[in-house]
């Protein structure tokens, strides 16, 4: 009898339960089904998983016919997920991968058994079933002595693994630097050779290894093996000339920079991107962000908080207006964490620039960054403000005036016309 009030942490994540019922009914049906995977995987090492896989001898129509909610992701690979109480749980059918020819995907998979299923899987550690109503983990491929030994390596021959899916090499990369693990010298030592041909992933899935390595648990731990193993000058090559983590660069340390991301409660995307490329000049950073196909609102921050960071440092003189503009703004929002991560990476104290904006930000709510404006374009040309270019010089005058704490009601705004716009 499976239950789901286990004494066991790791069995009390509501993916767990729900897995729980969905391989009861599988089983029920004749089908064959196992816990996979990373799940298994989380579990002997006492971590909640957060998805538990399931993989079965059940084809997706055959899934379909027992839930009632079923997704269909990856039906031409047997995968579907099975939807219920808003969580979902993987469900894919045993195969074989046929024909890798692009480095991506299979051409054509085939029913298998579960212990095929298992050899096709990247790493032996990502490769063990579990069985809940036994409680017995079903091991094929030594993936309970690698995570005893701490380490990744790939299940098979692992200079063929990498030919097949060069997105391997960077799930290596992540795995080994999320669990503290080493990587297996043969499995090294062939991603080292395949190296430079991470290209042929694409670029979404780059950026999804990327961003999960720098918001992991031990980034510096991640680029250094990503430096070392010849990938970063291939996915990041701006980045390289003397910028790596192993390199002293010239503001000071990546590696720093990494380290400090490690310590932050809240890791934005932008804020990390931002860090990393903030030597780079504005189309070199551009550049990065659109080959990483970041959504635009994202790429647009990380570009103008780079150019803003620049700005702090170089200018002294900031004033109230420049500062409320700047903090506005939807990247304005990143700028003191970034000052504070890139202060530390560059062991140097906050240029005026950013003290300034630092003390901005603490002093001006909502209201003193958006006052309102005192006339309207139509009030002004009801004071016989002609219709034009000018017009929008007023308005802007008159707000970096208000904002600057010149004036704060109409009667101020009349003088201020007055003397600097007269009719
Ligand atoms: P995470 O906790 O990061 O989700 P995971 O091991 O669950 O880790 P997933 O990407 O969710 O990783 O994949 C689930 C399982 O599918 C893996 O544990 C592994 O067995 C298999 N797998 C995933 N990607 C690949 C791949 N590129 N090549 C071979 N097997 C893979
Ligand atoms: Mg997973």
């Amino acid at each position: 009898m499976i239950t789901d009030s286990s004494p066991d942490p790791t069995e009390r994540g509501a993916s767990w339960r729900l897995a729980l019922s969905v391989l009861e009914t599988l089983r029920e049906a004749g089908h064959e089904a196992y816990f996979v995977g990373g799940c298994v995987r989380d579990r002997l090492l006492g971590i909640v998983a957060e998805d538990v896989d399931i993989a079965s001898s059940a084809s997706p129509a055959e899934v379909s016919r027992l839930f009632s909610k079923v997704i269909l992701v990856g039906a031409r690979f047997g995968v579907c997920r099975v939807r219920a109480r808003g969580i979902e749980v993987e469900v894919a059918a045993f195969r074989t991968d046929r024909g890798i020819a692009d480095g991506r995907r299979p051409l054509s998979v085939g029913p298998a058994t579960a212990r095929e299923d298992v050899l096709r899987r990247d790493f032996t550690i990502n490769g063990m079933l579990y069985d809940p109503a036994t409680d017995e983990v079903i091991d094929y491929v030594g993936g309970r002595r690698d995570l005893a030994a701490k380490v990744v390596r790939a299940i098979g021959f692992p200079h063929e693994r990498f030919r097949e899916d060069r997105l391997r090499m960077l799930r290596a990369v992540r795995f080994a630097a999320r669990f503290d693990f080493a990587i297996d010298p043969a499995t090294e030592a062939a991603i080292a050779a395949h190296a430079a041909h991470v290209l042929d992933v694409s670029d979404e899935r780059i950026r999804d290894e990327l961003l999960l390595i720098l918001q992991g648990p031990d980034p510096v731990r991640g680029f250094t093996l990503l430096e070392e193993l010849g990938l970063l000058p291939v996915i990041l090559p701006e980045l390289t000339s003397g910028c790596g983590p192993n390199a002293e660069d010239s503001s000071g340390g990546t590696k720093r920079l990494l380290a400090a991301f490690a310590a932050m409660r809240e890791r934005d995307e932008r804020i990390v991107l931002a860090g990393l490329l903030r030597d780079l000049a504005p189309a070199a950073v551009g550049e990065v962000v659109t080959r990483l196909k970041l959504p635009r609102r994202v790429s647009r921050d990380v570009v103008n908080a780079v150019q803003a960071m620049g700005r702090l440092w170089d200018r002294p003189d900031w004033a109230p207006s420049d500062l409320k503009r700047l903090l506005r703004e939807p990247h304005g929002k990143l700028l003191v964490p970034l000052s504070h991560l890139l202060c530390e990476a560059e062991r140097s104290p906050p240029p005026p620039g950013v003290l300034a904006l630092r003390d901005a930000a603490e002093r001006f709510d909502e209201r003193d960054l958006n006052p309102g404006a005192l006339f309207s374009g139509r009030e002004l040309m009801d004071l016989g403000y002609p219709r034009g270019p000018l017009l929008g010089e007023i308005i802007a005058a008159l707000e970096t005036a208000q904002l600057d704490g010149l004036i704060n009601d109409r009667e101020g705004a009349l003088r201020f016309l007055r003397a600097h716009f007269p009719l």
